[in-house]
């Protein structure tokens, strides 16, 4: 009966926990659909790498081929004191992750769904090209980009007889641009539609500009920083993607300006590089001014619920870290302390990965864990995408808000 709950829970919430277990599911459509009224994020445009079967395959073979690869090449290979310690740290969590995707393979309701999504999703609807922002942020006329909202009073007035529409045109780059409403917004950039989820909120600019990010007054600040910073690493294929920076540059991040008087939860995505989980602990945290508390895992599974990779294979791990710690400013460091202690360590956030990157929807699982107000005032650096409730700040916040990624009106 329990597990029924958590079925119908789920359904509901996109959410998942395992019973007595540190684990949960999330399924990323569902959590990312709450945020919005008429629109629907698509499944087949968020799993189209691990879901539908021509590029669940491609995947596999493109891992499968790097494994030859590697067979081939392979000399025994002493590891170095780096790579060592790396190991070690993977052969400690090893059991729990071990444990949570056992609780995945235990809940067979579950299974049942996910294995449904694969035969239910149909091709995205709409194709066309995806716009750049970050090579239009790049350009001299980027200070002349508009962002058109259409209103819909429509829906706002539904008994109403008439349908009225109302546009608002401004500037797209280093501005705050909200949709205070309570509803999707449709926006249009150059050629192209966008979906802007109710109450969200987006600054697009470079890192050179972030600081205009930073209220006024630091009650206005933020409880939750999600950061996912563009990482240097050896992938060419992220590098395609995405621009990246060195890692001193992170240290300018403005964490305790924007942080709450009450102080926030800070959330960082990391790679799985020792040089790089040594940066964060012994220079990036203590710059912020932020206390480490607990690493979280997210485990990443295809849809029968297997791994995405072997959990071994030392350069592709099939999962991430997700370090989390207490930014306070003075006043509020004792007040706050107690919460230091009430997140327990080792949890696992398991879903089926979508865009290469793109992470999966935490702030409803972190949110018991954030001082403050509530609703938590959140802002999330380096977004790629806009939540309900959120301030979604980096070079292209609006990259998955393309109306391509949705389904439906
Ligand atoms: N969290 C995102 C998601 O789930 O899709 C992925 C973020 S990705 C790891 C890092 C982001 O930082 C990319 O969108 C990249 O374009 C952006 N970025 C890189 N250099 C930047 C800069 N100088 N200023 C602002 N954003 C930058």
């Amino acid at each position: 009966q329990k597990d029924e709950h958590e079925l119908s829970t789920f359904l509901d919430s996109g959410i998942y926990r395992f019973q007595n277990s540190n684990a949960v599911f999330i399924d990323p459509v569902r959590v990312l659909n709450r945020s919005y009224t008429r629109f629907r994020v698509s499944p087949s445009a968020y799993y189209s790498r691990f879901l539908e079967p021509k590029y669940a395959e491609k995947e596999t073979k493109v891992s499968s081929n790097s494994k030859k690869r590697k067979r081939k090449q392979k000399k025994p290979h002493i590891l170095n004191e780096r790579e060592r310690a790396a190991d070690q740290r993977h052969q400690e969590v090893k059991p729990v992750l071990l444990k949570a995707h056992e609780a995945l393979l235990g809940a067979t309701d579950l299974l049942m769904i996910m294995g449904k999504w694969r035969t239910e999703i149909c091709s995205s609807s709409e194709c066309g090209v995806e716009q750049s922002f970050v090579e239009l942020g790049r350009v001299w006329q980027a200070p002349m980009y508009e962002i058109t909202f259409n209103f819909n009073q429509g829906n706002e007035l539904q008994y109403c007889s008439f349908y009225r529409c109302e546009q608002r045109v401004l500037p797209l780059f280093n501005n705050l641009v909200a949709n205070e409403t309570c509803d999707d917004v449709e926006a249009e950039i150059l050629t192209r539609r966008y979906i802007l989820p109710r109450q969200s909120c987006f600054f697009m600019s470079d890192l050179g500009q972030i600081h205009n990010l930073i209220p006024a007054e630091s009650n206005c600040g933020f409880n939750l920083i999600v950061i996912d910073p563009p990482w240097e690493n050896g992938s060419a294929r992220q590098k395609s993607l995405y621009p990246t920076l060195p890692n001193r540059y992170f240290l300018s991040l403005p964490v305790k300006q924007l942080t709450h008087t009450e102080g926030a939860l800070v959330a960082l995505w990391m790679t799985n590089r020792e040089k790089l989980y040594n940066f964060v602990q012994k220079e990036l945290f203590p710059t912020w001014g932020v206390s480490y508390v607990a690493t979280f895992y997210w485990l990443k599974v295809k849809g029968d619920g297997s791994l995405i990779s072997d959990l071994d294979l030392f350069h592709h791990r099939p999962y991430e870290c997700l370090l989390l710690g207490y930014c306070s400013l003075e006043e509020a460091n004792c007040k706050y302390q107690s919460g230091f202690r009430a997140i327990k360590d080792n949890q696992i956030i398991i879903s089926i990965p979508g865009d290469y990157s793109r992470k999966p929807p935490i702030g409803e699982l972190l949110h018991e864990y954030v001082p403050g107000p509530r609703p938590a005032r959140c802002v999330e650096l380096f977004a790629r995408e806009m939540t309900a409730g959120c301030v979604s700040w980096g070079n292209e916040p609006l990259h998955f808000q393309d109306s391509r990624y949705f389904s439906g009106k």
